[in-house]
């Protein structure tokens, strides 16, 4: 996948190596071993993928849709055949575990699905009469050329919440991943050109700011999609509205997650713990704050801490391990500098997951599930992203007091609460202000069907990723409104 340990780029149909003259190692998290170089290709490189496009996108615009989606009927299958390989590659690259990584790809085929009935998802509507003998038609056309910039915590979903709704509804796209995981992506875009999308309608350029930057101030990118930490999606968000650009962009998160007495506890630990815990706290819709209600703090915080303490970490390729390492050294490095300043705010450490080696693997980047208690909900901690195996725990006399602190925060990506009540239930789903909430659920991570749904910091936008907000956003509606006199008939 690589030339002379290059990752390439793939503009016009064509495997390049980047003339870029920086290059980055991409590292396996839990061996430390360099897999590669990723280059940091130049805006030159990324005006050239976009000229390409440009071109491109006057033939693809013309493909009827029914014609447009067999590519991607073709890619389901090409990455359910490679589901195994690309899971063992995201586990290399990004370091979650082969049954995460698995799960990831799922949720990843199922947004091609979706984008499969991109025929009926984008048709538009219309009224006969809205004047006598006049009728009038909304349309929806592709934009032109759309491109995307991807995290690295999902690098083989996240870049497909957004290409194959942008290619179906007929735009070209252009992918900028995230330069510490490229493996993935160099692997899919090997699949798409099996499955036959023509030159310049997928195009890859690796790189860090100086593709991203030329990609937003790019007179022909259309459109913008976003995914990654707050302070960047801003930015994107900023800059790429300045050049005149449609932009949705998804931020950081500080997932709240309320534990009412009545809950079911075996149930409700297992699956805060998985939330917690899995991926390594590398997801945005990670728990990272408990809130737990009146009696369920006795009932709740020492089972979860047993369940946390009794988690397998390790090598994410490795029989029965449960949590992989962190991204990088200096991601574990800061974890590490927040859990010791939630100490000094007054948080006790319930369980420290600092300084922990794992047996064969001295060099990865891991920490162990920590658990933070009595963290003040006003303190630095209480309120920034750690993006690590952390979590918080915090107290609530009643419901409302349990809401005003869900939403005593700037992040708004989800909320969820454990409960039997359906009257809790309702007021928490009702109150909460984030756009993303789960009842009796840890991860509420919508379906390909359904928006992702981040509001406040954590998205800066209005249409956001999947669905039919990704139609909507990759297309521009066009009314059409006719006249067609009946004396202008021929005679037959
Ligand atoms: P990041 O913001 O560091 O990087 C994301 C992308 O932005 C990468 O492609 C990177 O090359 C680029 N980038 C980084 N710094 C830049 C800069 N100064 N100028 C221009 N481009 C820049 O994020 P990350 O560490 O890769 O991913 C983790 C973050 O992503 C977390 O904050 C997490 O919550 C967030 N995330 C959010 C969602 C969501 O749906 N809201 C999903 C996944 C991840």
């Amino acid at each position: 996948m690589t030339t002379n340990g290059k990752v390439l780029n793939y503009i016009n149909g064509q495997w390049e190596v980047s003339s870029a003259s920086e290059t980055l190692p991409v590292k396996n998290p839990a061996t430390a071993q360099t897999l590669a170089h990723v280059p940091l290709s130049t805006a030159a490189e990324v005006d050239r993928a976009v000229q390409v496009a440009q071109r491109a996108f006057q033939d693809w615009r013309r493909v009827p849709v029914v014609e447009r989606v067999q590519p991607l009927y073709r890619l389901k299958r090409l990455l359910e055949e490679h589901r195994d390989e690309l899971s063992r590659i995201i586990t290399n690259e990004c370091g979650k575990t082969y049954a995460e990584s698995q799960a990831e790809m799922q949720r990843a085929i199922e947004n091609v699905e979706v984008a499969c009935g991109i025929p009926s998802l984008m048709q538009g509507f219309n009224n006969e009469d809205i004047a006598r003998g006049i009728d009038e038609h909304c349309f929806r056309q592709p934009l032109g050329v759309v491109a995307a910039i991807t995290p690295f915590n999902f690098p083989g979903m996240v870049p497909l919440w957004f290409l194959p709704y942008a290619v179906a509804t007929g735009n070209c796209f252009l992918l900028k991943p995230s330069e510490k995981v490229p493996m993935t992506m160099q692997r899919i875009y090997q699949l798409l050109e099996q499955a036959g999308f023509p030159p310049g309608v997928v195009q890859l350029v690796n790189g860090a700011k100086e593709a991203v930057d030329a990609i937003l101030d790019h007179p022909l990118v259309r459109a913008v999609s976003f995914v990654g930490s707050t302070p960047v999606a801003r930015y994107v968000y900023e800059r790429g509205a300045r050049a005149g650009k449609r932009i949705q962009a998804q931020g950081g998160a500080k997932n709240p997650i309320v534990i009412m007495p009545d809950a079911d506890m075996e149930m409700t630990v297992r699956i805060v713990a998985d939330s917690a815990f899995g991926c390594a706290g590398q997801r945005c819709l990670a728990a990272s704050v408990g809130i737990t209600v009146g009696e369920a703090r006795n009932l709740f915080v020492e089972a979860f801490a047993d369940l946390a303490a009794s988690r397998k970490v390790g090598y994410g390729l490795d029989e029965g391990v449960e949590m992989g390492p962190v991204i990088t050294a200096e991601s574990r490095a800061r974890i590490e500098r927040l859990i010791a300043l939630g100490e000094r705010e007054g948080a006790s450490v319930l369980l420290d997951g600092r300084g922990k080696k794992v047996s064969g693997y001295e060099e990865g980047n891991f920490i162990f599930p920590t658990i933070l208690d009595h963290v003040p909900p006003k303190s630095e901690i209480a309120q920034t992203e750690i993006f690590g195996p952390v979590f918080s725990l915090m107290h609530a006399e009643t419901i409302e007091q349990a809401i005003d602190l869900v939403n005593d925060r700037k992040y708004g990506n989800m909320a969820c609460i454990f409960t039997s009540s359906g009257a809790a239930a309702r007021q928490f789903r009702y109150s909460v202000n984030t756009g993303n909430v789960g009842i009796n659920v840890g991860v509420a991570a919508p379906m390909a069907f359904f928006p992702f749904s981040g509001w406040r910091e954590s998205f800066f936008g209005d249409l956001h990723a999947q669905g039919i907000h990704g139609v909507e956003f990759y297309t521009e509606t066009k009314v059409v409104i006719e006249r067609w006199p009946k004396e202008w008939s021929r005679k037959f």
